[in-house]
């Protein structure tokens, strides 16, 4: 199967609003980043836009924390956005934003970097 750009081109768009994305190397590198979470899985992506970017990000959002945003994920909750580790209460997670060393229960990592 012989695959071009433009085929390639069909399948990227925006995990935020579908938008179709433009396939090209210097537009990938300006797109801004940001972290999909599915089944214990964390990727980074690209979106489309800040905009994008931020109303992704502010969908799992919960509540700030002594300068740390807290987000909500499938149950989880994360003390930053991309973080690769959750807990199962927001006081586990205040606790951990408090004391560094506190326990943490890593997600199963993926070691799979989506090179959009
Ligand atoms: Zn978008």
């Amino acid at each position: 199967m012989n695959l071009t750009i433009k085929d390639l081109e069909k399948y990227f768009k925006c995990k935020c609003c579908g938008k179709q994305m433009t396939f090209n190397l210097r537009q990938i590198f300006e797109y801004p980043k940001t972290w999909h979470y599915k089944d214990g899985e964390v990727r980074r992506i690209s979106v489309c836009s800040e905009k994008c970017k931020t109303n992704y990000e502010s969908q799992y959002f919960v509540e700030e924390y002594r300068n740390h945003k807290i987000y909500c994920i499938n149950g989880r909750y994360i003390p930053y956005f991309g973080c690769h580790y959750s807990f199962s209460s927001i006081e586990d997670c205040k606790r951990r934003i408090d004391d560094s060393k506190a326990g943490y229960y890593p997600w199963k990592l993926l070691s799979e970097i989506v090179r959009n």
